[in-house]
């Protein structure tokens, strides 16, 4: 039964969230991690009729928890808020029969069958792990990203960059995400400019000359943001350079934050298969490299990292999931 719209979010009167049964321990499927690509695996599992956990970590609803608006997930013709569209599919999951616990895993086991999950307060064991721990943005460390946060200071373009027509905009970093986002920026921006500590990209080459030709885009070289200001919001950074200490004043209206970002892997680094960088690779489809443990979204995909494209990794790995438990139970 669909239900009554509030605004922007969709409520559904009668999902109220089920209590999990904390002494049940042993599950066909557990996913680990409840951003978009958690919950949607866990639907997915669930309407498979698969008996199914979800570890919700410490920050459950993952990154959308920290945005405002977002414009771009369909369905949503105004728009919602970040934090509103993951209770809803938070409630979504549990009405398909999920049970979430909001508990953080500190350790895993993927030796042998079944695969073993442990929080500091209990061990799991499932048939088949889905991981969808995400990953996080790196931070410049200034107390301005807190303060401002969702208040100019983003860290995704392709999420903000629509709020901020006509506006003069900053770019952090120097690798392929900052000349990215500058470049997609210009589409809003009427000046964007990038400050880069060093005095050559990491850019690849082809990216670096569509910037360079850009004439909406700036460059300071050997720079770094070391304040964030405004009343209310973003208004202007300071500068610094990093040779000869020098500051400068920017007024700008919002900071974009593209200097990389760190998946969520780090429990995992013994079990799997993790490239350099940390990110989980996947070896046949979206199956790990342990047969029977799977991913998605972020935590392995560093090209798209969209709540919608996580939210149809967790989809893939689901039917993916139903297929292998299909084969071997
Ligand atoms: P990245 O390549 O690691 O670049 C990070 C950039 O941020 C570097 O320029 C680095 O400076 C700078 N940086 C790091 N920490 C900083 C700090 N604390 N303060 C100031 N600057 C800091 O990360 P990325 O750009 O997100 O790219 C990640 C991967 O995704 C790469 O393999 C990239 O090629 C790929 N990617 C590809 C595309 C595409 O092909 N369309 C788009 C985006 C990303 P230094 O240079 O001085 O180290």
């Amino acid at each position: 039964m669909m239900a009554a719209t509030e605004g922007n979010t969709v409520l559904v009167e009668k999902d109220k969230p089920k209590s999990p049964d904390k002494k049940k321990t042993k599950y066909d499927v557990i996913i680990i991690g409840a951003g978009p690509a958690g919950y949607t695996a866990g639907i997915y599992c669930s309407r498979a009729r698969h008996d199914t956990l979800i570890l919700s970590g410490i920050l459950p609803g993952g990154q959308l928890v920290n945005t405002t608006d977002v414009e771009n997930y369909p369905g949503f013709s105004e728009g919602i808020m970040g934090p509103d569209l993951m209770i809803v599919m938070r409630k979504q999951t549990e009405r398909m029969g999920a049970t979430i616990i909001d508990d953080e895993v500190v350790n895993v086991d993927f030796r042998h069958m079944p695969f073993k999950v442990l929080t500091a307060s209990e061990e799991y064991e499932g048939k088949a792990i889905i991981i969808a721990t995400g990953a996080n943005p790196r931070k410049l460390g200034l107390d301005g990203e807190k303060t401002f946060a969702g208040k100019g200071v983003s860290y995704c373009a392709t999420c903000d960059g629509a709020f901020f027509r006509n506006q003069e905009l900053i770019v952090a970093g120097g690798g392929d995400s900052a000349i990215e986002e500058a470049t997609f920026l210009t589409k809003f921006a009427s000046t964007v400019h990038i400050v880069h500590r060093r005095d050559k990209l990491r850019a690849s080459k082809i990216m670096q000359e569509r910037a360079f030709a850009n004439p909406k885009i700036k460059f300071h070289w050997n720079n770094e943001i070391v304040d964030i200001s405004g009343n209310q919001k973003v208004q202007s950074v300071i500068l610094k350079d990093t040779k000869t200490s020098e500051k400068t004043t920017l007024n700008v209206g919002g900071v974009f934050v593209a200097i990389g970002h760190e998946p969520n892997s780090k429990v995992f680094q013994n079990q799997i298969e993790l490239d350099k960088n940390g990110y989980i690779v996947l070896k046949n489809r979206t199956e790990t490299s342990v047969k029977g443990v799977f991913a998605a979204g972020d935590v392995h995909d560093h090209t798209y990292r969209q709540a919608v494209t996580a939210a149809g990794f967790g989809c893939m790995a689901a039917i993916d999931v139903d297929k292998y438990l299909t084969e071997n139970s």
